[in-house]
């Protein structure tokens, strides 16, 4: 019997799915490949008690992932925003923070920062004031302490799927365990079923909201490669590029030592940060080369 249902979890080669109708299967893929993400919808067939196979994808409206030149990895589909933690202590990376950007406003996905951690005081002003930057360029963020009270972002989650991302140590798990109170036992059952013990927060969840609308929680990550993104996508990434778009004196315009170069310009004159034109093109050259060495040239 085929039926609909979403992909909840994805570990390794094996998948699983709720089915409409509110079951759940341990599916694997029907071809050899495996292209499914957590929150991915998919056409399903039992073949056995809590079993099946993965006949289709249906059509995603949005896909994240990271990636570099040997390997993409899908994070999650179907989200429609972008969660990302980042914590008081340890300090975050702002390159991080620029590359998560860039993957969400890629596939157009909403953003929220959310700053944990907030009952550490060391770092906090220190956190404030490099999150001020991104503030400026019009993303939200808030302010919470897991370990005290998630009500601010509950809110902020009704009715989106959101997908949330960070840094390992920023205090994620916390959080999807505050938000969620049933995630902690699921991932025991899960690892149990698996006989996996320790691995398993590696791989990312689909957990249904109350209120309406899903979480995806993934594995806390180091690296965010971007590798899949082509110049242009990863240009009109950066948000506050897209007004200079076309404005550079050579329609090629690498934004690097051309004369009569927009985005210089800009930098110039304070209208954009100098740091995240030079992240641009610290990103830029790692996707080329990411690319060059795919091809093996
Ligand atoms: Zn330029």
């Amino acid at each position: 019997m085929k039926t609909f249902g979403t992909l909840i979890a994805a570990f390794g080669r094996q998948y699983e799915v709720r089915t409409d109708a509110g079951e759940i299967l341990l599916c694997v893929p029907r071809g050899k490949k495996s292209l499914f993400a957590c929150g991915d919808r998919v056409q399903v067939a039992a073949t056995g008690p809590g079993q099946g196979v993965i006949d289709k994808l249906v059509e995603r409206s949005s896909l994240l992932y990271r990636s570099d030149a040997w390997r993409q990895k899908l994070i999650a589909a179907n989200a429609t925003q972008v969660v990302m933690v980042v914590a008081t202590e340890p300090s975050f990376s702002d390159e991080f923070v620029s590359r998560c950007l860039c993957a969400a406003e890629s596939q157009h996905l909403k953003v929220l920062i959310v700053l944990n951690k907030t009952d550490i005081p060391a770092g906090l002003a220190d956190a404030r004031s490099r999150l001020a930057s991104f503030v400026k360029l019009g993303y939200p963020v808030l302010e919470l302490s897991a370990l005290d009270n998630v009500d601010a972002l509950r809110s902020r989650l009704v009715g989106e799927t959101s997908l949330l991302v960070g840094q390992s140590g920023m205090g994620k798990s916390t959080l999807t365990n505050a938000l969620i109170p049933e995630a902690r036992a699921e991932t025991r059952e899960i690892s149990e079923v698996l006989d996996t013990g320790k691995h398993t927060t590696t791989f990312a969840r689909l957990y249904p909201l109350p209120e309406g609308g899903g979480l995806i929680d993934s594995p806390g990550m180091q690296t965010f490669g971007l590798v899949h993104l082509d110049n242009e996508a990863l240009e009109s990434s950066f948000r506050e590029f897209r007004p200079y778009a076309g404005q550079c004196r050579f329609r090629d315009c690498r934004h690097d030592a051309e004369p009569g170069c927009a985005l210089r310009g800009a930098a110039e004159r304070g209208e954009i940060e100098e740091r995240r034109l030079r992240q641009f093109l610290q990103f830029r050259a790692e996707c080329e080369n990411g690319r060059r060495q795919a091809q093996g040239w």
